[in-house]
């Protein structure tokens, strides 16, 4: 693998604090999130029916993980990992869609409270679903500044009827202050998120923007052009629909990308590029070749694409295949930024991980009802009620052999070190909706069983 260069300055820090690197030299940092995507609908994915050109150039400019995973398969929980760098489940931050006093623990800190004490400028925009309440809001979280909504999803196109009506959860907000929007919101944040980085390039100091598109997520609208362009190239109605919503994230990214080589601010800027959770089912997303979909810990629901590029900085134009988590981020971007992260954070440095070709711990996962930890080639999956399956990922990627019974000394092995982890975990602070639990451990069993994940299942 091509050496990693990485500027003494940074290579030092871990060791040597937060002063080691100076307010000049920290790099910017922007995280780019979608929402609900497929595994296999981006170009450097292999998706042959939407042309996702930004994308594409993004992951060519930096590293591919090809082994990468979320730290839950659905948005809210998903979010808690990313933002905190801890199991979200150690906070009770388990099942998804906070209730509506309910939110991400105000007593955690965020990647953007350590980010801002380091001396950021720190913006989100988008998608925030870690809680309704004001206690809640990003701007008590370490955030600078926020244009979004704090729900987990609503329409592309202003509402002023129903979802834009005052003091709505979906509406958009900049700040505290509700506002109006027009056009298609992909684009809007994508404008947004181009202004933030024009109004840092000349503010003195580094930003962190964590760019949280809620594209493809629910509901399926696209705007008319981009239908236009799918017409006749794909017959399915809801995968056409679907692929003009990745079609305009592209588009998005690429102006944001745009914008970073027009501000000259590219080489200095470490970026990340990843999906929440895996894409749904029946929607037109598809997560070939894995098994399972959003709201499993099959592969399908928890293991995404996931690129980071720092040209000069992190290895271009490769793929990686320790691996790695969302939960990896926050540690990474502590070091880059100066300071030594904290031991409460679980994830590993992307720097050392890629250095080195692999990660020192296992992975854990854990909803309500089931969970799964994966060592090396080897996953455990646990549904409540019925047992274990035990996969080898490296033989077996779309995880159709269930070696439980074959291998019962690996068997013990992986049950022995998730129930560990379990113990490090606190009672959920909510719960789902019954229907949930007889869906969602259905679906895991009749893959299990190898029958469609949906067989005999009444939504
Ligand atoms: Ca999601």
């Amino acid at each position: 693998m091509k050496k990693i260069i990485v500027p003494a300055s940074l290579a030092a820090v871990a060791c040597l604090g937060q002063s080691a690197v100076s307010a000049a030299e920290k790099p910017n940092i922007l995280i780019i999130l979608a929402d609900d995507l497929g595994y296999a609908d981006l170009g450097f994915q292999g998706a042959k029916d939407i042309p996702t050109p930004n994308i594409d150039a993004l992951a060519k400019s930096g590293t591919i993980f090809t082994d990468a995973h979320v730290s839950a398969s659905v948005c809210s929980p998903s979010r808690a990992g990313l933002m905190t760098g801890i199991y979200q489940q150690r906070f009770g931050h388990e099942a998804n869609c906070p209730p509506p006093d309910k939110g991400m623990d105000v007593k955690q800190k965020t990647l953007a409270d350590y980010l801002k004490s380091l001396g950021y400028r720190t913006g989100v925009i988008g998608k925030w679903h870690l809680g309704d309440k004001d206690k809640f809001h990003p701007l008590k979280r370490g955030f600078d500044y926020f244009y979004g909504f704090r729900e987990g999803g609503r329409p592309y196109f202003h509402n002023a009827k129903k979802i834009d009506k005052k003091g709505n959860p979906r509406a958009i907000e900049k700040n505290w202050e509700q506002v109006s929007f027009d056009g298609y919101l992909t684009d809007v944040f994508g404008e947004k998120a181009v202004e933030f980085l024009e109004s840092s390039a000349t503010a003195g100091k580094p930003f962190f923007l964590y760019l949280a598109f809620n594209a493809p997520h629910s509901p399926y609208q696209a705007k008319d052009e981009d239908l236009a362009f799918f017409a006749g190239k794909i017959k399915n109605k809801r995968r056409r629909v679907y692929a003009a919503m990745v079609y305009a994230l592209d588009r998005a990214i690429g102006r944001v990308m745009k914008t970073l080589d027009a501000k000259k601010l590219r080489g200095n800027t470490l970026v990340f590029f990843l999906s929440d959770n895996g894409g749904p089912p029946r929607t037109g997303a598809l997560n070939t070749p894995l098994n399972g979909s959003k709201g499993i810990d099959f592969e399908g629901g928890i293991r995404v694409p996931f690129i980071v590029s720092w040209p000069g900085h992190f290895p271009s134009g490769k793929k990686c295949a320790a691996v790695v988590s969302s939960l990896d981020i926050a540690p990474t971007c502590l070091s880059v930024a100066g300071s030594a992260p904290p031991k409460k954070l679980v994830g590993e440095n992307l720097f050392e991980i890629v250095k080195n070709g692999k990660r020192d711990h296992s992975l854990f996962w854990r909803k309500l009802y089931f969970g799964a930890v994966r060592l090396g080639p080897w996953k455990l999956i646990e549904v409540d009620g019925y047992g274990y399956a035990l996969y080898n990922l490296e033989k077996d990627l779309g995880e159709s052999e269930n070696l439980s019974k074959k291998m019962p000394e690996k068997l013990a092995q992986l049950k022995a070190i998730y129930e560990r982890w379990r113990k490090t975990l606190v009672e959920p602070l909510w719960g789902e909706g019954g229907k949930w639990k007889r869906i969602n451990v259905k679906r895991h069993i009749n893959l299990i069983e190898g029958k469609p994940e949906l067989d005999k299942i009444k939504y």
